[in-house]
């Protein structure tokens, strides 16, 4: 899943960036209000972190900007402030969630999977047929029996999870599994479904990942 850290100051914004690619997510930085907005206009994010004090535009007025333009991404508002107005003012502008500096890394990991939930499944956990992914443990399982995925894979699979039943594009997946520095001229998406499916899915009678022609894949039980 992919997503947007917009805070300015710079040591904090590549802490969080780090700490978000160990766990597997595509992360992009914007560090003022008019970069974050324009890379929200030209992206489509899973989940954004808005820092409250911005240059050029302050991210109230940025989540009240992209809410009025019916963008509906998921934003946790980060601040240094912690007074109650604060927070309502945050959650009014159209916020989700609010999370005070400092914080602890496993709270803005757990709101996150919050925000990222899939309907009818727990936070921490996907279900496809007999095929289990744990967000907590990064982990996955088939028929009981676990496989090591790398951490692109693990994200990719995620990605068709959260998406089972529905066609996912090319550029869906890239969007949303890699992050701005994608080279999109490459077939890296295909050679990655291939080694999904040599670890998914070989040896198993049953396929989960199919390939929609002229379209993209799908996973689905
Ligand atoms: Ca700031």
């Amino acid at each position: 899943m992919r997503i947007l850290v917009v805070e300015d100051e710079k040591k904090i914004a590549s802490f969080i960036k780090r700490g978000l690619k160990e766990e597997g997510y595509a992360v992009d930085v914007a560090y003022d209000g008019e970069e974050g907005y324009r890379l929200i206009c030209e992206n489509d994010y899973d989940v954004i972190l808005l820092d409250l004090m911005l240059p050029k535009l302050d991210g109230l007025t940025l989540c009240r900007q992209i809410r009025q333009e019916k963008i509906q991404t998921p934003i946790i508002m980060l601040t240094a402030k912690s007074a109650v107005a604060d927070k309502v003012t945050g959650l009014d502008a159209g916020a989700n969630d609010y999370l005070t500096k400092p914080f602890a890394f496993e709270e803005l990991l757990a709101r996150i999977r919050v925000l990222l939930r899939t309907a009818g499944q727990p936070a921490t956990k996907l279900q496809v047929a007999d095929l289990t992914l744990d967000l907590l443990t990064h982990t996955v399982t088939r028929a009981g029996t676990e496989i090591p995925l790398s951490a692109k894979e693990f994200a990719l699979l995620e990605y068709l999870m959260r998406n089972a039943g529905t066609v996912v594009t090319r550029t869906m997946i890239y969007e949303h599994v890699w992050d701005i520095d994608f080279d999109t001229s490459t077939n890296v998406i295909d050679v990655y479904i291939n080694y999904l499916r040599n670890k998914i899915d070989a040896g198993h009678e049953k396929k989960l990942i199919h390939t929609v022609r002229g379209r993209g894949y799908m996973l689905k039980d």
